[in-house]
């Protein structure tokens, strides 16, 4: 087995054994380009040096002689030679792009005897030195661990002394005094004179390379970007040239076109006289690349040129590192260039245009998560911002307001037009209205998928989340990080796409849907087979979706409906009656208010499927506190302030309240349990629906309906709850002599209704997965304890990769729905399936229900056009 590859050997395709850089510097060399020649030396050498204890093996010492010995020959020098020393540079590599490895070593092979001769060679003895300090410098930093400062002060020094302000002015005497006390630096800080054997350098530096992967900044930045830890690194070995020979050399990167506005045109920086690194390291300021046109024009068109090879080449923009030496170009580098979610749109669209890519091809090369960003406002200048704490990146978009900690008061203020954020340690049902009217949402608790991320995400407001950095104190109305405090009123910012708090206002930018994301969409929208809905339980969401490309509403919650504080009380004396006439005394005040909201809703929607749930949650969710009312109760009767016949309605209304308390309400009376036990509930809904169609039929707008019955887990259930259904439609059918076209089907919820999904398809005459039950119901733990609790453990064990709450769990969940779709098209060939929960909207959840066969996802209107792309994606 062979570890180490010439670059003449390699290609692109060998990313994961040669690693990004060492593949895309093997293409460029098979492609004529003029990159300096070297080596790579493999990932899997790297899997060995970990297999062996961390050595080198003889055996890959013998194969990096080798292929050293080929460089050797093709430039006619030689490693270590006291007449014309060949210098390389040592460069880490991994499979894909990792900042936070290990620094670059330039001018490796220098010592005091090669230096001598790299001087003379090049009749040019500063140079020589220079090459020699940085060398020292970056060895001594990177290999053996001698903090770079102690060098940059005696360089400091050495510049003052010299009376001069930039490294360039320092001459050959003062660098050569610059080296010798560099060296000095290295015996005392390192214990040992610097390595002067050339191989012991280079075997040195690269052991630090292997190293670096376990470093502890490579560690974080792999578990942030979940980059697996096998994949080891690579190292390139690659011959020196020089941007410091002088003011005809230089360095510079560039893409080949601007990565955030997405124009044509070349985007970088370069600096003449300079090495590496300088450019980014802000030792002078370089120029715009634009400049090098006037500069060296010759040098200028190679560029344009590189750029174009290696655009067409690679069909995608590129990230280019190059180096000028003595007026010849040198490219040491090309990658894909990172883009703003605006570049990538844009790029798609050129590159489609130029005919570079086939509009497939363009549609997989915009990242559908980054799509968010466009649909959200967002801090204009993200370098200068400092946060001061950091949340969970709940729902995107920038927000800054003044804070307030009530929700009625956020309504309030908000309704005047003031910008405020709701701040809350968590949010409830009883919050909503001053979402609404908040500019963003900040909690202290609560995971991505709490009440507030949950419900922001689907209003596309900010929201920042689970911020347990700060301290809200209700009494006090304070917000308190460390010892700082911010009272109520105060602004701060929230930027909910990185969970950024900001203190003060910060300049926002508005999102445009230009017209290049349109032409992506409309791709995507010619592209997919999933159909996309919206979850929306208001006309104003419903046309908000539909200006975002939703086809059909698929689900609409009523329980919203309920919440609205003109009918909660309604709501409440239905819950609590004890007679069925008088429950159904109030039923028949909600049933107009209810049809009202169908109306609207399947108005917006007019010609498109609207499923409408009927009621889910448990009753006792729209009841007050029993905790609550049980204190207020025994203060009022302390305080002696009732009257006997008071004191009695009270603690009757505190008995009923707590006799619909459940000890686990997520598996207690709710969804269809609700209607076997009060029919009257749902024939009230039933109503409500088909009164609103028969009035719209009447107005000659089209509506489809979809009945969707929620938690069934056994067909029975399902079957009884469709004939009332059907008896009702009925009712209504011959009523007004007209065809109602409706459908009636079922939330796929639990694993019982998975595995019984063919009984249930009998009656079923659509499924749609309610993936955020069914992950409950099938993991056994109750999203918000688990959220709250110990999920992140298990994150963090990497027990479960990603919250199976925001990325469907396909091994457990996904099986069973796998399980529920073959069984219910067993029964019904043609069922209408669908999914409805929060993974509707989550891109590789949406690539796995596209391969289940699904026929639609539905999610909250701001990520519709996500999950457009998203399904495009999945088709290709
Ligand atoms: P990073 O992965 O941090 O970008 P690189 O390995 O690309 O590190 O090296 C950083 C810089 O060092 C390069 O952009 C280039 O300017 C310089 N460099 C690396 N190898 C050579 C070389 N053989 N000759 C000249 N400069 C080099
Ligand atoms: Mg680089
Ligand atoms: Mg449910």
């Amino acid at each position: 087995k062979r570890y180490v590859y010439s670059f003449n050997e390699g290609n692109r395709s060998m990313k994961e054994l040669l690693g990004g850089k060492g593949a895309n510097l093997a293409e460029m060399t098979k492609l004529g380009l003029p990159v300096p020649p070297g080596f790579t030396i493999s990932t899997e050498a790297c899997h060995l040096f970990y297999d062996e204890n961390k050595t080198i093996t003889e055996g890959l010492i013998q194969e990096i002689k080798k292929a050293m010995a080929e460089v050797e020959i093709t430039l006619e020098k030689k490693f270590g030679s006291k007449e014309n020393p060949l210098l390389v540079s040592v460069r880490s590599g991994a499979p894909v792009s990792m900042p936070g490895m290990m620094d670059t070593i330039l001018n490796l092979g220098l010592n005091d005897e090669t230096v001598l001769a790299l001087a003379e060679e090049t009749d040019n003895e500063r140079f020589a030195y220079d090459c020699y300090r940085r060398f020292i410098q970056m060895f001594s930093d990177v290999v053996l661990d001698i903090p770079h400062y102690n060098f940059e002060r005696a360089l400091q020094r050495a510049k003052e002394i010299a009376g001069v302000t930039e490294d360039t002015m320092l001459d050959a005497a003062m660098l050569k005094d610059l080296v010798e006390e560099y060296k000095k630096i290295v015996r005392k800080s390192g214990g040992k004179s610097f390595p002067q054997d050339p191989y012991e350098q280079l075997l040195l530096a690269i052991k630090a390379v292997f190293e670096s992967w376990n470093n502890p900044r490579a560690q974080i930045y792999r578990n942030i970007n979940k980059i697996p830890s096998h994949y080891g690194t690579a190292v390139n070995v690659q011959s020196m040239v020089f941007g410091n020979k002088g003011d005809d050399s230089g360095t510079g990167v560039l893409f080949t076109r601007n990565p955030s506005t997405g124009e044509n045109v070349l985007f970088g920086e370069y600096l003449m006289n300079a090495q590496g690194e300088d450019v980014v390291a802000g030792i002078r300021t370089p120029q715009p690349i634009a400049k090098l046109n006037t500069h060296m024009p010759e040098i200028y068109e190679e560029i344009l040129k590189l750029c174009n090879t290696l655009e067409n080449h690679h069909r995608d923009v590129q990230d280019i590192e190059f180096t000028i030496e003595k007026g010849r170009l040198f490219v040491l580098q090309t990658r894909s260039g990172k883009r703003t979610s605006k570049a990538a749109v844009k790029f798609a669209v050129d590159l489609v245009e130029e005919g570079l890519l086939t509009k497939e091809e363009a549609l997989l090369k915009v990242d559908a998560y980054q799509l968010d960003k466009l649909l959200h406002r967002t801090i204009s200048n993200e370098g200068n911002i400092e946060a001061i704490a950091q949340g969970l990146p709940a729902s995107p978009g920038a927000a800054t307001g003044k804070i307030i900690f009530d929700a009625d008061e956020v309504e309030q203020m908000g309704k005047k037009g003031e910008k405020v954020l709701l701040v809350r340690p968590e949010t409830t049902p009883d919050d909503i209205h001053g979402m609404v009217e908040a500019q963003g949402v900040l909690t202290t608790k609560g995971g991505m998928t709490s009440h507030a991320a949950v419900v922001a995400r689907g209003m596309g407001k900010p929201c920042v989340c689970g911020c347990d950095s700060l301290d809200i104190d209700l009494e006090e109305q304070t917000l308190k990080i460390g010892n700082r405090v911010f009272n109520k009123g105060d602004v701060l910012t929230i930027d909910g796409s990185n969970g950024n708090v900001i203190i003060g206002e910060v300049e926002l930018v508005e999102p445009e849907l230009n017209n290049d994301v349109l032409t992506v969409l409309k791709w995507a929208d010619e592209t997919r087979d999933l159909a996309v809905r919206t979850n929306a339980d208001t006309p104003q969401d419903a046309q908000k979706a539909r200006e975002f490309g939703a086809e059909g509403i698929g689900l609409c919650r009523t329980e919203h409906m309920f919440m609205e504080p003109d009918r909660l009380p309604i709501v409440q004396k239905m819950i609590l009656a004890e007679t069925l006439a008088d429950r159904k005394k109030q039923l028949d005040k909600l049933l107009p208010i209810q049809q009202n909201d169908f109306y609207g809703i399947l108005k917006a929607m007019a010609g498109l499927p609207v499923t409408i749930r009927l009621l889910d949650p448990p009753l006792h969710e729209f009841l007050p506190d029993v905790a609550e009312l049980a204190i207020e109760l025994a203060l009022l009767k302390e305080e002696a302030q009732l009257s006997n016949p008071d004191i009695q309605k009270r603690e009757d209304l505190l008995r009923r309240v707590k006799a619909l308390q459940e000890s686990n309400p997520m598996l207690g009376h709710r969804g269809c349990r609700l209607a076997i036990v009060y029919p009257e509930i749902y024939e009230m809904q039933v109503h409500a629906i088909f009164g609103a169609v028969i009035q719209l039929i009447n107005e000659g707008v089209e509506v489809l309906p979809e009945i969707m019955i929620p938690l069934v887990g056994e067909a029975k259930e399902l079957e009884i709850l469709k004939d009332m259904v059907n008896r009702i439609a009925e009712e209504y059918k011959e009523k007004s002599n007209k065809e109602l076209k409706y459908m009636v089907g079922t939330m796929i919820e639990l694993p019982r209704a998975c595995v019984t999904a063919d009984k249930i398809a009998e009656h079923a005459e659509f499924f749609s997965f309610g993936t955020n039950d069914l992950t409950q119901t099938t993991l056994g733990f109750s999203r918000d304890d688990a959220e709250g609790k110990f999920l992140p453990s298990y994150i963090q064990q990497k027990i479960y990769q990603d919250n199976p709450f925001a990325v469907l769990d396909r091994e457990g969940v996904g099986a069973l729905m796998d399980i529920a779709v073959s069984k219910g098209r067993k029964t019904r060939e043609n069922l209408k399936i669908g999914i409805c929960g929060e993974h509707g909207g989550e891109p590789s959840s949406i690539e796995f229900f596209h391969n289940l066969g699904l026929g639609y996802v539905s999610c909250s209107p701001y990520r519709v056009p996500i999950a457009r792309l998203a399904a495009a994606q999945s088709s290709i």
